[in-house]
Order: structure tokens, then C-alpha cells, then sequence
């Protein structure tokens, strides 16, 4: 697909992962729609980085996990731009390192409210408007190893990449639904010991950047013939 005057969402693209993809859709000369939950401060430093490629932005408040924030986010794109072609559920929270006698049922409903739900309600809305178009969903490698952080965390992102499955199947043709599974990235929150520790762990050496799970985001998007996938981005951390 050319993505060139088309409209994509990215949820949770006020900054890191969210952002690079907003800025790489806006390169390409998409419209983007800037999503947050809380700092519209950061929003508009995406906008502005969108904007410098000339394209239309558009920045709006909204909690995926709740349906009426996100019917109402889905509206105003609407009223702006009459279509969506590209919808980037990006939106994630870690929730707490805990192992799974510690996770309460409040931990478990925030993660996987706003993780798994909170795509799918995005996902819903969206499709009142998408006839055609593309989904990419940010799952992460915990979603295939069980990753370190939390099950409520690992069931959340496992749960993303069989409903980008089960999505693919009942969209397609029209609409394709891939995900990517990153492994750790450098968002700038991440410790410099810990950067070295999870540097060894990978094959490449490094970690990734956020602009490296945007441009496999790019090429899934870019990409006509590729549904129901899910790429991982994680420096070959699997191979063993
Ligand atoms: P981040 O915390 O820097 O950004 C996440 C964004 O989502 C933030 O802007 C946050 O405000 C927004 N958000 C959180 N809850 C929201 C809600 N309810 N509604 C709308 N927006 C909300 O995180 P990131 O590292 O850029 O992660 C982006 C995605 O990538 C997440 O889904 C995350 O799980 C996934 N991921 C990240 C890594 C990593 O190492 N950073 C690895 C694998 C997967």
C-alpha cells in the first residue's frame, strides 16, 4: 500500500515506540493521528516531528481501555479526515515486575485492560470506518517466551498475537493484520548496566531503537501480500 496521503492512528505515540512509527508513517507522507493517554506536551513534540514532513496531524486524548475515549478519538478522525486507512495499536504498559503469586487482580486488569482489550476496542471502533486498510499491533517477545517481567505482561502480549491471528482471518482480503514482537529497545529508560546485559543477549550486539520496530511496522504496512504474520525484532535472541 502507497502511504502517501493515507490516515493512520498510531495509539500511545507521544513518545518511544509510539513516536518513531507516527514520524516514519509522516516520512512516508501519511496523515498521522497522534494518540495519548497522558502527556499532550510530548503529543505535540510528535506532531511537530510529523509535521516537518508536511503532512496533517491530528492530537487526541484518549484511554484505549476505555470504549467511549476511543468511539470519541474515532469520531473526531472522522469529522477530520472521512477515512482510516492504518491503524498502529502501539498504546502498552509494562504493569509491575511480579512474579505470579504477587499479581493481584487489579495488576492483571490494568495490563491486559489496556494491552489486549485496549487494542481490541481500538480495533473495533476503527473497523465502523476501515473497508480497506492495514493493522499492525505492537506485541513483544514476552509474548512467545514468557519474557521476565510479569505473566499478567506475558499474557497480555501473547494474547495480542492470536487476535492479530484470529483478525487476519476474518479481515482479509480487504484489511491485512500483522504484528511485530519486539525484544527489549532503547527508549531512553533503560540503565546502562542493564543496557549491557541485555546487549550480550543479543546476536547483533545491541539493542534496538525505536526506529527499528518503526520501519518493520513500515515494510508490514507497505506490504500487500503479508497477513497474519508475526515479525520479530529482537536481534536474534530467539536462536538458540
Ligand atoms: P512507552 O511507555 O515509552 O510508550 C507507551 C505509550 O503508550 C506511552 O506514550 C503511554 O502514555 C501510552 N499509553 C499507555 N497506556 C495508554 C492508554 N491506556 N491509552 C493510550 N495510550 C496509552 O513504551 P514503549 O517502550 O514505547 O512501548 C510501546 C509498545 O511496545 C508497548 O505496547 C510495549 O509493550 C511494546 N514493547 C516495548 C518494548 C521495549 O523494550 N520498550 C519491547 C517489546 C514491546
Amino acid at each position: 500500500m502507497e502511504l502517501k496521503g493515507k490516515v493512520a492512528i498510531v495509539t500511545g505515540s507521544a513518545r518511544g515506540i509510539g513516536r518513531a512509527i507516527a514520524v516514519a508513517l509522516a516520512r512516508k507522507g501519511a496523515n498521522v493521528v497522534i494518540n495519548y493517554a497522558h502527556s499532550e506536551d510530548e503529543a505535540r513534540k510528535t506532531e511537530e516531528m510529523c509535521r516537518r514532513y508536511g503532512v496533517e496531524t491530528l492530537v487526541v486524548k484518549a484511554d484505549v481501555s476505555k470504549r467511549d475515549e476511543v468511539r470519541e478519538m474515532v469520531q473526531r478522525v472522522i469529522e477530520r479526515f472521512g477515512r482510516i486507512d492504518v491503524l498502529v495499536n502501539n498504546a502498552g504498559i509494562l504493569g509491575k515486575a511480579l512474579r505470579p503469586m504477587k499479581v493481584t487482580d487489579e495488576d492483571w486488569d490494568a495490563v491486559l485492560g489496556v494491552n489486549l482489550k485496549g487494542a481490541f476496542i481500538v480495533t473495533q471502533e476503527v473497523l465502523k470506518y476501515m473497508k480497506k486498510g492495514k493493522i499492525v499491533n505492537i506485541a513483544s517477545i514476552a509474548g512467545k517466551d514468557g519474557g521476565t517481567v510479569g505473566p499478567h505482561y506475558a499474557a497480555s502480549k501473547g494474547g495480542l498475537i492470536a487476535l492479530t491471528f484470529n483478525l487476519a482471518r476474518h479481515l482479509a482480503p480487504n484489511i491485512l493484520v500483522n504484528a511485530v514482537a519486539p525484544g527489549p529497545v532503547d527508549t531512553g529508560l533503560i540503565s546502562p548496566e542493564i543496557k549491557e546485559k541485555l546487549r550480550k543477549l543479543s546476536l547483533t550486539g545491541e539493542i534496538a531503537k525505536p526506529e527499528d520496530v518503526a520501519h518493520t511496522v513500515i515494510f508490514l504496512l507497505e506490504n500487500d501480500h503479508i497477513t497474519g504474520e508475526l515479525v520479530d525484532v529482537n536481534g536474534g535472541r530467539l536462536m538458540d
